[in-house]
This record gives structure tokens, sequence and C-alpha cells, in this order.
């Protein structure tokens, strides 16, 4: 099963749609086997947007990132990362498909409300970044059984 990282940026917390948001997470079958809440610290968005950090506007992230505390969480489910990037939607929002967590509830850029994970590999780096082994959670849910082929759930 695939892992991805969630981010309910600063954004999603000051305007209440952490609920909204996790929601949709939710009703996709995916499972929650991580959850809290947390400051971010220049280091951590460091090494989250290394791909950044020579961006122009990446004094401007850092900065927003740590304006608020923010959601993190981790996901499981068959082939999630990708599954997650579609209900995520485009980066700029402004073009996101509507019906996506970005095209329906944000407009700015950098004001996105959520970050996932954009491969496999990254996904599992990410989960490993924010959350300590003894906060990720394997249990069994019982509705995969409506929720997955007997191979995806494998
Ligand atoms: N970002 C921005 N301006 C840009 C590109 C990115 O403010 O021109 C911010 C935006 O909030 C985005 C984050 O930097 O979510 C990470 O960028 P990335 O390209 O990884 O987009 P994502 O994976 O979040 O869609
Ligand atoms: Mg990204």
């Amino acid at each position: 099963m695939e892992r991805t990282l969630i981010i309910l940026k600063p954004d999603a917390v000051q305007r209440g749609l952490v609920g909204e948001i996790t929601s949709r997470l939710e009703r996709k079958g995916l499972k929650l086997i991580g959850l809290k809440m947390m400051r971010l610290d220049s280091a951590l968005l460091k090494a989250h947007y290394i791909h950044l950090i020579d961006k122009p506007f990446y004094k401007g992230i850092e900065e927003f990132m740590k304006s608020s505390p923010v959601v993190v969480m981790a996901w499981e489910g068959f082939e999630c990362v990708n599954s997650v990037r579609l209900i995520v939607g485009a980066t700029n929002p402004r073009i996101a498909d509507a019906g996506t967590i970005r095209g329906d509830l944000a407009i700015g850029q950098g004001r996105n409300l959520i970050h996932a994970s954009d491969s496999k590999e990254n996904g599992e780096t990410e989960v490993a970044r924010f959350f300590e082994d003894k906060e990720i959670f394997a249990y069994d849910k019982s509705e995969y059984l409506h929720v997955y082929e007997p191979y995806e759930r494998a």
C-alpha cells in the first residue's frame, strides 16, 4: 500500500476547512494512519520544500507556513499518491479543476490549502519526515471489503 503525506496549511486551519478537506479524503476510502497538529520550523520546511529553495518566492512560502499551526496527516491506500493529487487539484487553484479541493475552495496560488506528496517515493520519505514511527498506526479497516477488490487490498 502507498502512503501519502498531507499538510493542511495555515489557510485551511484559519478558514475552518480542516473538516471539509479531511472529509473528502475519508470519503475516497483512504485509511488515516497518522494525524496531528504542529508548528513547522525553518529546518523542516527547508527539507520539505528543497525543490523550491532557490525560488524568489521561497521566503514567502516559509513565512506563510510558519504563520499558524498546521494539521499533518498520513494516509494509506492502493496507488493513493496519484489519487490524492487528483482530489487536491493543480498547484494554481485558479486553473485547478472544479470538484478538486483547490479548484472548489481556493483562489490564491500561495494559499492553496493543502500539500500532498507527488510520488510514491516522496510519500514514504515525507511521512517519515513528519511522523515518528510510534505516531503511525497499523490497523484493519473493515470497510476495505467494500472499497477494494481482493488484489488491491492485498
Ligand atoms: N508555490 C507558490 N508559487 C509558485 C509555485 C509554488 O507559492 O509559483 C507554493 C504553493 O503553495 C505550492 C508550494 O509552493 O503548493 C509547493 O510547490 P509545488 O510545485 O511542490 O506544488 P504542489 O505540489 O503543492 O502542487
Ligand atoms: Mg509539491
